[in-house]
């Protein structure tokens, strides 16, 4: 049961009684060593949260739930859209799994504190491979198995793993992509390496093991099991990386204990779940999403998680909320355009667990969220969040008895409990500017960036003051507190609700010997929100066929980061428009 009646009363006292708000709110995890402090003010400025108490994720997100009757509940519920393969693990089976996994991990040297690196797509082997790291007190590195070579290789020197994971192959829709070549080549780009590989072999595409460096899933699963290792709230559970303004991927820290706290709250608060409900996310485990409500908020609140590998049809959509009783669906707008596509000809569907359906990661047109609600006959809604946050900032609130307004359902909502925005416009009576949230941030945000084996402070997020978070994210606040979305204001791209850097887009372009200087900025496409679309200029001496050039181009840039980026649109241009200073102006491109 939650305390408050009223959205008004639930967002005041995470104001102006943090410590109360959280403490509070804390009692929803199990602690070895239950904190006494909420927000404590680091000396190099940050903020940690509940500082002192000690706990482990994966106890809370399983073994707690086995030993209070949820054993033979279905923890997750796994389909493969690509093979068609299912898979239900009970928390159970889930504990034996874990346990034993992080025996095998433990046998092959990981230890507190370690990295692990996971390039594997949406399995149940991926969530028993993070929740053996969080069992160790090591640090899960999750990596979109969908990323080429050279952007694992850099995700590898990034975080120096003791120990890589992947799958022998993930899919591209139906077709299977080996995942040793990328794995091989990734490991002959990166200047670091890994002690130990382990491979889960699948049955579409086996792959030969290395002998000494290559290990066994399966076999590593047959180890002796370990006990949750107790560590520190503010010990790191993970890094995952996102792009920001620049070409570089940030790798943003999340902790324990205010991870677990802020997502044990928000599941009864904005997604209105109670344990032994099933929720289900259509997010790849290798987006911050699929983190946070593939895996850690459904199984800290005892909940079953329903996960799918690729990209779900109508049709399996149906099957699942219908054979599962899906109560909360988490999606993306992408995702329902898909839906949208290819339910033209179908009626309406009535699946009577399903409460509500809610989306985010990229902006979702009205219009797409009323025919969902016509579809579904089920309230539908956005909601605002960042990889750095780890969960939403804006929201609506699903677990309060307050009834959420009907002029907000169209919109990302109001703030989540303590995210407290605010406008940073260039006019003082400007009623649009980048959106800023003051700080500290709730529990659950980032702790900082990986640098150099070491947490840093993130120094370009803040804003001169120093009071303020930077999202980049320009908006509108209402009296109502109600903010209203307006799009980027730096040069990040939403694909399908993927976030890539325009800037390291362009940086890769400019390797191709004939490209003098080039501009990428995004275009909206009518599936996937946004695509990129480049503008290049030829070297004065270049001779080549442009077209060759331009599936050269693509080519490159497809190597280098992946398929999925979806550059299809390049133009070959005699000049890009520059201010005074010589800086491109990507803005007056996009118009
Ligand atoms: P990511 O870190 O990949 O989740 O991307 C975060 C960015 O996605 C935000 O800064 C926004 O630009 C955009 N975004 C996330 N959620 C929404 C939403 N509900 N509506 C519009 N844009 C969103």
């Amino acid at each position: 049961m939650l305390p408050w009646t009223t959205y008004e009363a639930m967002a005041d006292a995470a104001l102006n009684q943090p410590e109360a708000f959280w403490l509070e709110a804390a009692q929803r995890i199990t602690w070895q060593q239950a904190p006494t402090i909420a927000c404590q003010h680091r000396a190099d400025g940050w903020y940690d949260w509940f500082a002192g108490g000690v706990l482990n994720t994966s106890y809370n997100a399983i073994d707690r739930h086995v030993e209070q009757g949820r054993g033979a509940q279905a923890a997750f519920i796994w389909h493969s859209c690509a093979s068609k393969e299912q898979q239900v693990v009970t928390y159970k089976e889930l504990q034996d799994r874990v346990a034993r996994f992080a025996g095998g991990l433990r046998a092959l040297g990981v230890g507190k504190g370690d990295r692990v690196l996971i390039a594997m797509p949406t399995l149940v082997e991926t969530a028993i491979a993070m929740l053996a790291c969080a069992r160790l007190g090591a640090v899960h590195v999750v990596v979109f198995a969908g990323y080429a070579a050279a952007e694992l290789a850099r995700r590898i020197d990034d975080v120096a793993p003791k120990v890589i994971i992947i799958a022998s192959c993930s899919f591209q829709g139906q077709t299977p992509l080996p995942a040793m070549p990328i794995l091989n080549d990734a490991l002959r780009i990166a200047a670091y390496k890994p002690k130990a590989c382990v491979i889960a072999q699948r049955e579409a595409c086996p792959a030969p093991l290395m002998p000494v460096r290559d290990h066994d899933f399966y076999s590593l699963e047959q180890s002796s099991p370990v006990a949750p290792v107790p560590v520190y709230a503010e010990d790191p559970l993970y890094i995952l990386h996102t792009s920001g303004t620049t070409g570089k991927p940030k790798g943003i820290v999340r902790e324990n204990g205010g991870h677990a706290v802020a997502l044990a709250l928000s599941m009864p608060l904005i997604y209105g779940c109670k344990p032994g409900d099933v929720f289900f996310t259509t997010s790849d485990f290798g987006w911050v999403v699929g983190h946070s409500y593939g895996v850690y908020a459904p199984l800290l609140s005892g909940c079953t998680s329903v996960i799918v590998e690729g990209s779900v049809s109508a049709s399996a959509m149906r099957m699942l909320c219908q054979n599962y009783a899906v109560k909360c669906l988490f999606t993306t707008p992408t995702q329902l355009r898909v839906i949208r596509q290819e339910s033209r000809n179908l009626a309406g569907v009535l699946l009577p667990a399903l409460a509500r359906i809610f989306v985010a990661g990229e902006y979702a047109e009205p219009t797409l969220l009323e025919w969902a609600r016509s579809y579904f006959q089920r309230a539908v809604v956005n909601h605002w969040w960042q990889t750095e946050t780890g969960w939403s900032i804006t929201a609506h609130f699903f677990g309060l008895p307050e009834q959420e307004p009907k002029a907000l359902m169209n919109d990302i909502g109001r703030p989540a409990p303590g995210f407290s925005p605010a406008l940073l416009s260039s006019m003082p009576d400007d009623r649009c500017g980048e959106v800023v949230l003051r700080l500290p941030l709730p529990p659950g945000c980032l702790a900082g960036i990986w640098q150099n084996g070491t947490t840093k402070v993130p120094e370009n997020y803040f804003d001169k003051s120093g009071e303020y978070y930077r999202t980049f994210d320009e908006g509108m606040i209402t009296s109502d507190r109600a903010v209203h979305m307006l799009g980027r204001s730096d040069d990040v791209i939403k694909v399908a609700g993927r976030r890539i850097s325009g800037v390291q887009i362009e940086e890769i372009i400019l390797s191709h010997p004939a490209v003098y200087a080039c501009a990428v900025v995004a275009i909206s496409d009518a599936l996937r929100g946004q695509r990129p679309a480049a503008y290049v200029v030829a070297t004065a001496q270049c001779t080549a066929n442009m077209s060759v050039m331009r599936s050269e181009i693509i080519g490159q840039v497809n190597q280098a980061i992946g398929k999925w980026v979806g550059l299809k649109d390049l133009h070959f241009v005699a000049q890009l428009p520059t201010t005074r200073s010589g800086k491109i102006l990507r803005k007056k491109i996009s118009l």
